[in-house]
């Protein structure tokens, strides 16, 4: 089964990406898709442990209600726990922001043989910081080369860089916010400030493409994934981190004992 994918993130023209999953992929064979891709993926996740060279790290942004939370939750669940970390980035503590901006994003990094998954990231700096101009424009311009320079040192000592965008359309995100404030249940998601944030939907437009156009480099590539539909979202976005393992190449670790039969008693 294909999957629609974006090549050239770095000419991106947002507006021009349909949000909704191509017509001719069904959800059964999405669902049957990540069946196998969940089995090869775990596989091949042991495999990147076992060698302890390599590690991987997923990027996940996007705007309020686009998804962040239930791609997290997919993913972290398509792999060994002992070999995943999820870290979720909010508004700086004080101490982060008597850092520069990169200081709180290192640690979290992964190490060598493990996945890490960041839900937000290290480009809210060049988001929500560059709408609400909470630093000067001097400032987060600079950026754009201080995080493809650090995304390319990650990458040189052994970490692959894989970054979702989450495309959402206006409508569904409308769609999105009326069911949490009208479902008991999902009340507790929404917050004042998603209706705030949504009427700078043209700012944040502008915002993600330049990111997305300035970021995406040969180490470190953007992907824009239709997340209308949840079920397409899952399906692309592991789609997308298997093929990367299998891009990686991960070594079947060599058995630490050549083992014979009579030797079990
Ligand atoms: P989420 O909305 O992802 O479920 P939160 O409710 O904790 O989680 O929201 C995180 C908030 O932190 C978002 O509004 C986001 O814009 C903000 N945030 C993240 N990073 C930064 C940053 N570097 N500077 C300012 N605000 C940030």
């Amino acid at each position: 089964m294909h999957f629609h994918r974006f090549d050239e993130p770095g000419k991106v023209k947002l507006d021009k990406i349909s949000e909704e999953p191509p017509p001719n992929v069904t959800k059964q064979e999405a669902r049957d898709r990540l069946e196998k891709i969940g089995e090869e993926l775990f596989e091949l996740q042991g495999w990147m442990w076992g060698a302890h060279t390599h590690s991987v790290l997923l990027v996940l942004q996007g705007r309020d209600a686009a998804g962040k939370d239930g791609a997290v939750k997919h993913m972290s669940g398509a792999l060994n726990p002992r070999g995943v970390a999820v870290t979720s980035f909010g508004v700086p503590t004080q101490e982060e922001r008597e850092h520069d901006f990169l200081w709180r994003v290192h640690k979290p990094a992964p190490r060598a043989g493990r996945f890490a998954i960041f839900n937000r990231s290290h480009y809210e700096d060049v988001l929500v910081v560059r709408v609400h101009e909470l630093v000067p424009k001097s400032q987060w311009s600079k950026r754009y080369d201080q995080i493809n320079a650090f995304e390319h040192e990650l990458a040189d000592n052994g970490t692959r860089i894989v970054k979702f965008f989450l495309h959402i359309s206006k409508a569904e995100q409308k769609k999105r916010i009326l069911e949490r404030l009208e479902d008991p249940r999902k009340r507790w998601k929404f917050s004042p400030s998603d209706l705030e944030e949504r009427k700078r939907w043209d700012d944040y437009m502008a915002a993600y493409q330049e990111a997305i156009r300035r970021c995406n480099t040969p180490w470190a590539p953007w992907f824009v994934i239709p997340a209308n539909r949840n079920w397409y979202r899952n399906a692309v976005v592991s789609q997308i981190v298997l093929e990367t393992l299998e891009d990686m190449k991960p070594k079947l670790p060599a058995p630490k004992l050549d083992v014979r039969e009579d030797m079990i008693d």
